[in-house]
C-alpha cells in the first residue's frame, strides 16, 4: 500500500502540470533536493516534503519557488525520486543508488494523487518526466535523461517509452470519481448494440473502479465498477475504445478487461 501525500502538503493552487524527476543523488533526500522539488520519494518509498510549497509555483506567485525544470516551473509541480547518483546513460549504469521498484511505484501513486487533487489530466504534456519536457513541451533542457531508464526493468526505455508506461499506470491509479448515471450498470441486462463487436468484462479493479476517459489516457468522464460488460469498438495500443450498455462511448485501459 503506497504512502499518501498529507493534505497539508497540497494547498489550493492553480497547477497545470506535474514533472517527474530523479535527483541524481543518493537514496535519501538531502538539503539541495528539498530546495529543488516539492515532493521527494526516497528509495524505501518514504515521502519528504520540499521547502517550497506547491503554491509557490502557481502562476502569479512571487518569491522563492522550486526550480526543478529549466524555463518550465510556472504551474508545474516537481516530484523527484531520490536515486541515480553517478549514473551513466550510455552504456547504461544506474550507479550505486539505483532507482528501486518500490520507489517507482510510490512515485506513480504520488503522481496519481496530485493529478486528482489538482484536477490535472493524464496526458503527455501535463504529466511527464523531465526527459519528456524538451520533446513534449518544446522547451530545451540540456540533455536531461530523467527518466529514460528504469534500473529494475529494461522493457521501457526512452523519454516516451518510459513516459507512456508511467501515464498508463497513473491513469489506472487516478479516479474514484462517480460514474455518470448509467455509465456502467449491471451486466445482467446488458443488451449489445452490435452483436459483431467483442464483449469484455471489467475485472480486478474492485473495490476501486475502472476509469472511463474521453480519450486514450485523457480526461476522466466516469468510472466502471467490477463486472461491468462493455463492447469494444477500437484499439489504441493499451487503450481501448468501448461502449457501455446505455451507449456511453469512452476509453479504458485494456489491462482490466477480459473476454466475456
Ligand atoms: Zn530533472
Amino acid at each position: 500500500m503506497p504512502n499518501s501525500i498529507p493534505n497539508s502538503w497540497m494547498p489550493n493552487a492553480d497547477m497545470s502540470r506535474i514533472h517527474l524527476h530523479w535527483t541524481a543523488g543518493g537514496h535519501k533526500a538531502n538539503s539541495t533536493d528539498i530546495k529543488s522539488y516539492h515532493i521527494l520519494v526516497e528509495a524505501d518509498g518514504k515521502l519528504v516534503r520540499g521547502i517550497h510549497s506547491i503554491a509557490a509555483n502557481a502562476p502569479g506567485a512571487s518569491g522563492p519557488r522550486a526550480s526543478h525544470t529549466k524555463n518550465a516551473n510556472t504551474g508545474a509541480i516537481g516530484v523527484s525520486l531520490c536515486c541515480m547518483r553517478q549514473a551513466r546513460e550510455r552504456p547504461f549504469n544506474p550507479g550505486p543508488s539505483p532507482m528501486t521498484e518500490p520507489q517507482w511505484k510510490q512515485g506513480l501513486a504520488v503522481l496519481a494523487q496530485l493529478a486528482d487533487r489538482y484536477d490535472i489530466l493524464v496526458t503527455p504534456t501535463t504529466i511527464l518526466s523531465h526527459a519528456e519536457v524538451e520533446p513534449n513541451l518544446n522547451i530545451a533542457q540540456n540533455n536531461k535523461w530523467d527518466i529514460v531508464r528504469l534500473a529494475f526493468d529494461d522493457r521501457f526505455q526512452g523519454p516516451r517509452g518510459v513516459g507512456d508506461q508511467m501515464r498508463a499506470q497513473v491513469a489506472t491509479l487516478t479516479g474514484g470519481g462517480a460514474a455518470p448515471a448509467g455509465t456502467g450498470g449491471d451486466d445482467e441486462d446488458f443488451i449489445p448494440n452490435d452483436t459483431k463487436l467483442p464483449r469484455f468484462r471489467v475485472v480486478d479493479v474492485s473495490p476501486s473502479r475502472l476509469n472511463f476517459r474521453r480519450s486514450p489516457g485523457g480526461e476522466k468522464v466516469g468510472s466502471l465498477p467490477e463486472r461491468t460488460v462493455v463492447e469494444r469498438i477500437g484499439v489504441f495500443g493499451e487503450w481501448w475504445q468501448v461502449r457501455t450498455r446505455l451507449g456511453f462511448v469512452g476509453f479504458v485501459h485494456s489491462g482490466f478487461l477480459r473476454p466475456v
